[in-house]
């Protein structure tokens, strides 16, 4: 079935699991009606509850659901959906308190109940999700705890806005009602036990040994990785896996890395992985024979979601040519015929991971490789600097607005190459870029 008829299909299932539960409240008996801005701020909570449930399924990585958009696209809608849901869940007491005296009576610290205490404190937990996800950075928090913080925080504000929910009792006020309210919102929750107990579980059966460590230049380590028992799952060159390492997979210490390894080669996979922070500078301690866990594949970075386009160009940047070698090894292995343009930038020819390898590459393939080196040696010849749109214009061909792009590297490089190349006219549907910080 096609991408778009599929994303057509699970957008649909988002907005009707997003919308049921609210459905469900409109069923049967209805309590009297208190003017429209209680119901509209009532129907804001109990939408922001569904909204806060289904957060759940999106961040489960279910293949399925993520396959027509990429699992990345998927983070961003949630990161932006959470933030349009804690507007609505500010705008539900906003409301309330401003419109209804007796809202504000039973808010003050003498009088609130358990419930209202719930829904403050939930509140008051989304706040603290909201800030520290949108300033994780700034405010110092390491991205293995702040992950750990997310998910608990996540899983209390839930829970507590269900104990407003259930204590105020308004439009859940017959039993049946009530339970299927209850029931969806809790196998949402329960959604956590999958993630958190069952996928790791599942991973723990299927471990890979490190076969090999090769340094590369530019700080990089390519990790090659074999199965125990089991067979390696089928992937598209491009896609990337959450690979654990040191740690169990219950850790929740697990980073996504591109394959850089040939899907047409089968019996090991490859990860290419730059120093960078806490994890990928231990790397290199990586020995022959330890264990390393593997969740993929996932992301629509893929040659083969395009495989009829005239050409491809990759424009790639330090590190993120790891995905762009398994696109072209794979190209080589089906002996492709068409023409290719790689444009690679990076700081020196010695800092250039697989360097030796594009020479090899460009042997068995149509390939135009253009380096661009901000630091060239004295009798450089080829472009120098950064990348810049005159540099893409020099060597794109004419018929350059039917190729398909695929970008990835620093996020200043993928934001040129997208403007520059869409301004002279690529169409938006050939670029597909790959970020490699999208959280
Ligand atoms: C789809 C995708 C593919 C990637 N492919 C490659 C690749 O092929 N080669 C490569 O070298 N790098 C790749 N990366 C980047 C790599 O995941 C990060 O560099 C690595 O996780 C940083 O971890 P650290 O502890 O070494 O660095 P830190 O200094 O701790 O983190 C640096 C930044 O990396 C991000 N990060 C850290 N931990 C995680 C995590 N567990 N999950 C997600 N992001 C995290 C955070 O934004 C953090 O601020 C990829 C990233 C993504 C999203």
């Amino acid at each position: 079935m096609p991408y778009f008829i599929r994303g057509v299909f699970w957008i649909a299932v988002y907005l009707g699991m997003a919308l049921f539960p609210c459905l469900v409240l409109l069923s049967g008996r209805m309590p009297p009606g208190y003017g429209y801005l209680w119901d509209f701020s009532l129907a804001q909570g109990y939408g922001a509850a569904s909204m806060m449930a289904i957060m759940f399924f999106l961040t489960a990585r279910f293949k399925r659901p993520a396959l027509p958009f990429g699992v990345d696209v998927i983070y961003y809608f949630h990161k932006y959906i959470a933030l349009l849901l804690f507007l609505i869940v500010a705008a539900h007491p906003a409301i309330l308190l401003t419109t209804e005296p007796v809202v504000r009576e039973m808010l003050k610290p003498a009088q609130i109940n358990r419930y209202m205490a719930a829904g403050v404190v939930s509140f008051l937990l989304l706040s603290l999700i909201v800030i520290s996800s949108l300033w994780r950075k700034q405010l110092n928090i390491h991205y293995d705890n702040w992950r750990l913080i997310h998910a608990v925080l996540a899983v209390a504000a839930l829970i507590l806005a269900l104990i407003h929910i259930e204590g105020a009792g308004y439009y859940i006020d017959t039993p049946i009602k009530r339970l299927i309210w209850l029931l969806i919102m809790v196998s949402w929750l329960l959604l956590q036990v999958y993630v958190r107990l069952i996928k790791p579980i599942d991973l723990l059966s299927k471990p890979y040994k490190v076969k090999e460590l090769i340094r590369e230049r530019g700080n990089a380590y390519t990790l090659v990785v074999e199965p125990g028992q089991h067979a390696i799952p089928a992937y598209k060159p491009g896609q990337f896996a959450w690979l654990t390492m040191f740690h169990s997979p219950f850790s929740m210490k697990e980073h996504p890395f591109s394959f850089s390894s040939n899907p047409e080669r089968k019996g090991e996979l490859r990860f290419t992985i730059k120093e960078l922070g806490d994890f990928t500078r231990r790397i290199k301690d990586a020995v022959p024979g330890q264990t390393v866990y593997l969740d993929g594949p996932y992301g629509a970075f893929s040659i083969d979601r395009h495989p009829s386009e005239r050409g491809y160009v990759f424009i790639a940047g330090g590190i993120g040519i790891a995905p762009v070698r398994s696109m072209l090894r794979a190209l080589a292995d089906r002996k492709d015929h068409r023409t290719h343009i790689l444009f690679f930038a990076g700081n020196s020819l010695e800092k250039l991971t697989f360097y030796e390898e594009l020479n090899e590459l460009r042997e068995q393939l149509d390939l135009k490789v253009i380096l661009v080196l901000q630091d060239p040696p004295p009798d450089w010849q080829g472009e120098s600097g950064y990348l810049t749109r005159n540099i893409l214009t020099r060597h794109l061909p004419a018929y350059f607005r039917e190729q398909e792009y695929f970008i990835c590297g620093p996020v200043p490089m993928m934001e040129m190459a997208e403007k520059e190349l869409h301004r002279i006219g690529v169409p938006l549907r050939h670029l597909r870029s790959e970020l490699f910080d999208f959280v």
